[in-house]
């Protein structure tokens, strides 16, 4: 796909301007680019229209050149196609959260139950695994043997059982010990047929979970969005995970899935490690896509110019004491999607060499806080006041974010502490009042 597009974006050097007429040969470098990929051929369709109707409308920005102006066409529209922003896992507002893992057969469902716990313990959740395939004893003894890995135990009962039945008896038992998460594991086929359908209705019947998540192989191209679509209309699903994005797929079912059938991909999977799991991030993978070099750094021009925009903004909220929660998301979300927190330590002078043990705890970091910042009301938010002021509020953002009352205090505080820290950067307040947190 990358040297596809290079072909496009080639062929604009030397023009001065974007028209309709010297567009055409890269659009259909592009659309070529696009099919090879195996993104399926209506969203390719739209995808083309929409950027060449951009690219043709598109004014002059000084210093930039247009082969460089259609590649940020190309990746916002990328961007968009994939969902635009990342699409979090929802969280059960008390109690216990269950998560519906279905697929058909070998695409990963009992290798993402397992990442999945892992990843969901990394941010201080507890988890249950379920295995509710019973149709190869192999399965079971697999999700056990992956349980061990993670440290989560597993909830199994013999072959004989329907697996609405132990996916019931399994939630139970995880409600009296109080766990954060059950991830359920299920039977797939090789092809879609009734009586999978039927069983993962049933499962998910009593299970009723806020998270019924299909497992689709990206190897299966655009067949991929097909599958989100046709198990959406069946049994109702809230997202898709795509695992081996490690091996040779193309990348047309990262780009398919959503447009074709209006649900996210809410996680990725590069690899066999418990470790390979993470959320999907459009523009990243709009900058994969689109490769390195030269092309990504005017991306990230373009963006320093939109973040010189937003830090005016900050700017004035700063003067005026109003930093708060949602600028701070604001300014972690512009972290992460820079690609990878590495790259943005590493552009900071003085940092020197970031070990990945360093990166790996930053962005769990980031994680963490934004799970407490999502636990906030929207008034809280604005009036950080409110929790320093409430112990009782702070508790209930602990619970739902499924954090110590420890760190949410410690957020709150640093939050202050980066008013102060801002405003002295200004030059606005010779020392600043951190308020101490009342009970
Ligand atoms: P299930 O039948 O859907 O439960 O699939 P499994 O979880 O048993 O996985 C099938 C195979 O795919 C196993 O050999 C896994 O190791 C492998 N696998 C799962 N996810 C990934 C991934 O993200 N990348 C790679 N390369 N292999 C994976
Ligand atoms: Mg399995």
């Amino acid at each position: 796909l990358t040297s596809g597009l290079e072909a496009a974006w080639s062929k604009l050097k030397g023009e001065e301007v974007l028209t309709k007429e010297n567009i055409a040969e890269p659009m259909r470098d592009i659309r070529r680019a696009l099919l090879e990929a195996d993104v399926s051929l209506p969203v390719v369709r739209r995808f083309v229209q929409t950027v060449s109707d951009q690219a043709a409308g598109v004014g002059l920005i000084r210093g930039v050149k247009p082969d460089q102006q259609l590649v940020k066409i190309v990746h916002d529209e990328l961007v968009k196609l994939m969902g635009g922003e990342v699409s979090d896992l929802v969280f059960s507002k008390s109690g216990t959260t269950v998560i519906l893992l279905a697929g058909l057969q070998g695409v990963g469902k009992t290798t993402v139950c397992a990442k999945l716990a892992f990843y969901l313990k990394k941010l201080g959740k507890s988890c249950m695994m379920i295995a509710a395939d019973v149709y190869r004893p192999a399965a079971i003894d697999q999700l056990m043997i992956l349980g061990d890995q993670v440290g989560v135990p597993v909830y199994k009962e013999g072959t004989e059982v329907k697996p609405s039945q132990i996916a019931r008896n399994g939630l139970e038992e995880a409600i009296k010990r109080r766990i954060d998460v059950v991830i359920v594991d299920t039977a797939g086929r090789l092809q879609i047929d009734k009586a999978m359908m039927d069983e993962l209705k049933q499962v998910k019947q009593v299970t009723n979970p806020t998270e019924v998540l299909l497992v689709v192989d990206a190897m299966t191209g655009q067949e991929a969005a097909a599958l989100v679509t046709t198990f959406n209309i069946e049994i109702g699903i809230t997202g898709a995970i795509l695992t081996k994005l490690d091996g040779d797929s193309r990348g047309g079912a990262a780009l398919s899935v959503r447009e074709v059938s209006g649900k996210p991909i809410k996680l990725v999977g590069r690899g066999e490690r418990l470790e390979d799991l993470e959320p999907f991030y459009p523009d990243r993978m709009a900058g994969r896509i689109l490769g390195m070099g030269d092309v990504l750094s005017f991306v990230e021009k373009a963006q320093e110019v939109m973040r010189q925009e937003d830090a005016e903004d900050l700017q004035k909220k700063i003067m005026s004491a109003k930093f708060d929660f949602n600028d701070f998301l604001k300014q972690t979300r512009a972290v992460a999607r820079m690609g990878s927190v590495s790259r943005v330590l590493g552009m900071i002078p003085g940092m020197g060499k970031v070990t990945p043990a360093q990166i790996r705890e930053a962005e769990k970091n980031l994680q963490v806080m934004e799970f407490m910042i999502n636990a906030m009301t929207p008034e809280e938010r604005e009036k950080p006041e409110l929790l320093a002021e409430s112990s009782t509020r702070r508790k209930r953002v602990a619970t739902e974010s499924g954090k110590t009352e420890q760190q949410v205090s410690q957020l709150v505080a640093q939050l202050f502490q980066m008013r102060v820290r801002m405003k002295n950067l200004l030059g606005v307040m010779e020392t600043g009042s951190i308020p101490a947190l009342k009970d």
